[in-house]
């Protein structure tokens, strides 16, 4: 049985077309117990594009993301209201390169409508996401390097409930361009980064993404997901990071399976910023 799905898209969201009713749809035909929409707000285009006085990086550059933001809350709102008593709707956000102002990441992460804050890390400061990136130009180690750095920095911040996907670089270093990556290395820096998220009450996510991607792997993968759980991890989200209603729950029952085997006995969804447990 799947239980939750607290990483999903809507319109909202850029690269995504669905819309909120039959992601709803979806979400009540899998009989799930709390459902999160958490589409994308990218503070480093938090301002319309004159602020930034600067020109599209490329066609998939969207500026105006407050704009977005407040659509969100709205919507989610609204569907919130339509599905009570039906199925536990949790408005949610993925926030973006909080980084690149965690005042305002702070003082959005305030806004008492909101339930539930994903901090991800897409991209580098004044770089493409690493979804643009060419692996055979780049230095992947370099790359990963300062990533988890700045995972680090934001680990530290009170501006999120969960980290979402904390090895997202890996789906296109390692599954897209098939370089194989050392993650001994990183360690260190993840067990720091993990031991400030659990000191702050808060959590990360298990990502499932990557098992329908030709990554095949969840983010964190298993020694992570035991590392964390091993420092007193407790709270753990598990999100499909659906972008259409088919992929909804999308390797959920395989995240359930995986989070067990590491040692968690319950996942969590958040409501208000409160972490709620469901036993697995
Ligand atoms: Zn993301
Ligand atoms: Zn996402």
């Amino acid at each position: 049985m799947l239980l939750t799905d607290c990483h999903t898209h809507t319109e909202i969201s850029p690269d995504s077309q669905a819309a909120l009713s039959a992601m709803c749809r979806r979400a009540q035909e899998l009989h799930l117990q709390a459902y999160a929409v958490t589409d994308h707000i990218e503070l480093c285009r938090w301002y319309s594009q004159g602020y930034y006085q600067t020109m599209p990086r490329n066609e998939e550059d969207f500026f105006d993301y407050a704009a977005r933001w407040e659509r969100s809350v709205q919507q989610n709102l609204l569907a919130r209201d339509l599905l009570a008593g039906k199925m536990q709707l949790i408005n949610g956000i993925e926030l973006g390169e909080p980084n690149a102002d965690f005042g305002l990441a702070q003082s959005l992460y305030q806004d008492k409508r909101l339930d539930f804050v994903i901090a991800s890390l897409h991209e580098l400061p004044d770089q493409l996401d690493f979804y643009f990136l060419d692996y055979q130009k780049e230095n992947p180690d370099a790359l990963l390097e300062d990533y988890f750095s700045i995972l680090l920095e934001i680990s530290r911040k009170n501006c999120f409930d969960v980290l979402g996907h904390v090895t997202y670089p890996l789906r296109y270093i390692a599954g897209e361009a098939g370089i194989k990556i050392n993650m001994q290395k990183y360690t260190d820096m993840l067990a720091e980064c993990f031991r400030n998220v659990i000191h702050q009450h808060k959590g990360i996510e298990l990502n499932t993404s990557g098992y329908r991607q030709k990554y095949g792997r969840p983010f964190p993968d298993e020694d992570l997901l035991k590392l964390y759980r091993d420092l007193g991890g407790k709270i753990l989200t598990l999100g499909s990071d659906a972008h259409q209603p088919a992929d909804l729950g999308g390797g959920i029952a395989q995240g359930q399976e995986l989070a067990r085997s590491c040692g968690f006995d319950q996942i969590c969804y958040f409501l208000h910023h409160e972490p709620h447990f469901i036993k697995l």
